[in-house]
């Protein structure tokens, strides 16, 4: 007979509540950004997304997809430094080859995979054929503005002249967003302790500086007034068990900053259907939304518990 297993793989950790997380943000590129996508006529070239209009008008945009910004996160816990090493060695765990442990603080959250059995060079037994589901899903990345890349001409990098045992430097073209591009993102968490989601928060904030191909790199949140007269980041947090807020997502339609604040703004301050008097905290049964300032300060302490659990040398199963 077929042994099967129909359980989620982390039994051994129900002795914790669980709450559904999600992450809305306005991310702004500070600088000329370079999200790679494929090269065309020697022209390394950015991703872009077209997008039909309501009334038939057929537009291109900029886009931060998901995925990438997905392997960006999961390289800020692979690399995260934990004693005197980083995280991801720390578990044997890297990309592509995940450790798929349900202790691995990454795989855990982001999922695993072995898709036949193998041997990782220093362990002692070979790490049998096995998937784990990730609870942490990315969306949104279509850029609010419609403004096309900028084409430059960029000098070869030096170790690649070497490589290619050129004498003088290759000039090559790539495309770059333009800085100022505003792209909504959003990551969604499923049934998550607070231990787990802390991953997630360090990933996501850790990532911000990180995101884009080459150089330069990194985004920020953007600010504005969001719940009173202070300029504040536009960012939520919920946690929640029934989906009840409005979701704080820009349609890729848009293409007015002023629209899209104003759509998302209408979100971020709509539970159950009912609309709020704006607040850095609404709550309603369960459901909590943390906004602006709010926010950070609520993954601010879920990054300091990372911190504390799995950066320092506590034992995040025995807690000592
Ligand atoms: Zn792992």
């Amino acid at each position: 007979m077929r042994t099967i297993r129909a359980t989620t793989g982390l039994e051994d950790q129900h002795n914790l509540p669980r709450f559904h997380y999600d992450i809305y943000a306005i991310l702004e590129g500070g600088q000329e950004l370079y999200f790679g996508h494929e090269t065309q006529v020697n022209v390394n070239v950015v991703e872009k997304v077209k997008i039909s209009r309501v009334d038939g008008e057929e537009i291109e945009k900029c886009y931060l997809s998901p995925t990438k910004r997905r392997g960006v996160e999961r390289r800020v816990l692979i690399w995260a430094p934990k004693e005197n090493g980083f995280l991801g060695d720390s578990f044997r765990c890297g990309v592509p080859h995940t450790c798929s442990q349900p202790k691995c603080p990454i795989c855990r959250v982001f999922g695993g995979l072995i898709t036949d059995q193998i041997k990782e060079e220093s362990e002692s037994e070979p790490r049998k054929a096995t998937t784990m589901i990730g609870r942490l899903t990315h969306g949104g990345g279509v850029a609010i503005q419609v403004l096309a890349p900028e084409e430059k001409q960029r000098a070869m990098h030096p170790s690649k002249l070497q490589q290619q045992g050129e004498e003088t430097p290759m000039p090559f073209k790539r495309e770059y967003n333009e800085p100022g591009l505003l792209y909504p993102i959003y990551n969604h968490c499923l049934s998550m302790t607070e231990s787990e989601f802390s991953s997630v928060a360090y990933a996501f904030m850790g990532s911000l500086a990180r995101l884009g191909a080459g150089n330069p790199k990194g985004l920020k949140i953007f600010e504005d007034k969001l719940t009173g007269e202070m300029s504040e980041p536009w960012i939520v947090v919920d946690r929640y068990l029934s989906p009840i807020g409005k979701r704080p997502i820009v349609s890729p339609s848009i293409t007015v900053i002023d629209e899209a604040q104003k759509q998302f703004k209408g979100a971020v301050f709509s539970i159950g259907g009912e609309k709020q008097k704006p607040d850095s905290k609404l709550i309603r049964g369960s459901f909590h939304r943390y906004i602006g300032d709010a926010a950070i300060v609520t993954l601010s302490k879920c990054i300091e518990q990372f911190e504390a659990e799995v950066l320092t040398n506590v034992d995040a199963e025995t807690d000592d």
